[in-house]
């Protein structure tokens, strides 16, 4: 879609909540920047070449940033090597044990996912800290409502946005004591009602920059339409500075689908948009054999384009002319190409993928010359 055409429709805009902005590594998160894609690695950390690969795999899919656990100390110790390989920030998910932070700060973790209140003594918390400010490591308060406290679980008598919000307050004023604001926070739950209605209440108790997702979801399909539907609401309401969609899939498929929401939402505009009809009788070729080839055959590319790929001439033009590029079908054989909306030239069905391939890698590399030459 033409950036010019989201700016002058107002049932488009999106106003995004105002949070502080924090850094992991180089990348900032609140404040006003791109909402970011995280997944997290699910090799065994102390195989490091394993878990390079993933982190390579999840960065060619456009993972801003990456998470790696680190329960023990083989993991803390391998920890060095694949930060040092990584090309983006690695997040060190802590569970209990204050060492392990302290390790992977040491070892090149640019945030910490630890909860203060869970790690023991104010002493160790402050070691924590410390260990963070001196490697600038920023930290991510993780609430989940599977492991609420026990004495919030008490007061409250089961899991609700109350007592994820109260969690997430207490754990954010311990960092605040000690002069730590470089923290962002999330309250996750496997329940689409839970996790929205805490979130909406966190991003009114706080400007922290929050990082949103469903915990759990699901698999493939049913754990990104649960995602879809709970950050989606979210996000729509300007809430959330960063994502994890929580898939039992290949953690490059969370990356994909952080994409898709924040792309359905206008919020990020990484690689090929197609824009597609479900196909019928109609059809002047075979849509969906054609899209998923082209999914494949595009995914490699990373700058923002749209494609509109549609069976006929009853809703071809009218999706053509809010694309970068457009194929309709309905010609004997044949279809039409459009470039920037407008009408262009005829391709026959046999040669139609291969050109449209052609066109869009070529667009992409025009996009990337304008864009090495602005910097
Ligand atoms: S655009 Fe044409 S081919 Fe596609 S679903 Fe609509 S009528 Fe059918």
């Amino acid at each position: 879609m033409h950036e010019q055409h989201r700016e002058v429709r107002p049932w488009r805009m999106i106003e995004r909540r105002e949070s502080r902005r924090i850094h992991v590594g180089t990348v900032p998160v609140g404040g006003g920047a791109p909402i970011t894609v995280q997944s997290m690695t699910n090799t065994p950390t102390p195989d490091v070449r394993a878990t390079i690969d993933q982190i390579r795999a999840l960065e060619d899919a456009g993972a801003d940033v990456v998470r790696v656990s680190c329960p023990d100390e083989d993991s803390t110790k391998a920890f060095k090597a694949i930060a040092r390989a990584a090309q983006v920030p690695l997040v060190a998910d802590i569970h209990f044990h204050y060492k392990r932070a302290i390790e992977a700060a040491e070892a090149g973790a640019a945030c910490l996912r630890i909860n203060p209140g869970n790690i023991g003594s104010m002493a160790r918390v402050r070691e924590v800290v410390q260990a963070a400010k001196d490697h600038g490591c920023s930290m991510r308060i993780g609430v989940n409502a599977g492991s609420l406290e026990k004495h919030l679980l008490e007061k409250y008598g089961e899991p609700c946005p109350e007592a994820m919000v109260e969690s997430a307050l207490e754990h954010a004023r311990i960092l605040e004591d000690l002069d730590f604001r470089e923290y962002k926070i999330s309250v996750k739950a496997s329940d689409v009602f839970l996790t929205v209605a805490a979130y909406q209440a966190l991003a009114e108790a706080t400007d922290a920059p929050l990082h949103l997702g469903v915990t759990e979801a699901g698999g493939k399909r049913t754990g990104s339409v649960k995602s879809a539907i709970g950050m989606g609401n979210l996000l729509w309401a300007g809430i959330g500075d960063t994502i994890r969609v929580s898939l039992s899939a290949d953690p490059v498929e969370e990356i994909k689908v952080g994409y898709d929401i924040l792309k359905s939402l206008g919020l990020r505009t990484r690689g090929v948009n197609i824009i597609a009809c479900p196909s019928c009788a109609r059809q002047g070729f075979n849509v969906i054999e054609t899209v998923q080839t082209l999914e494949e055959r595009l995914a490699h590319i990373s700058e923002p384009i749209s494609l509109s790929i549609i069976g006929c001439v009853v809703n071809g033009p009218g999706e053509a002319m809010f694309t970068d590029l457009g194929f309709t079908g309905g010609g004997k054989g044949s279809g039409k190409m459009y470039v920037s909306g407008k009408p262009d030239h005829n391709v026959t069905n046999e040669e139609m993928i291969d050109h449209i391939v052609d066109m869009v890698e070529a667009r992409a590399a025009s996009l990337r010359a304008a864009s090495e030459a602005a910097e």
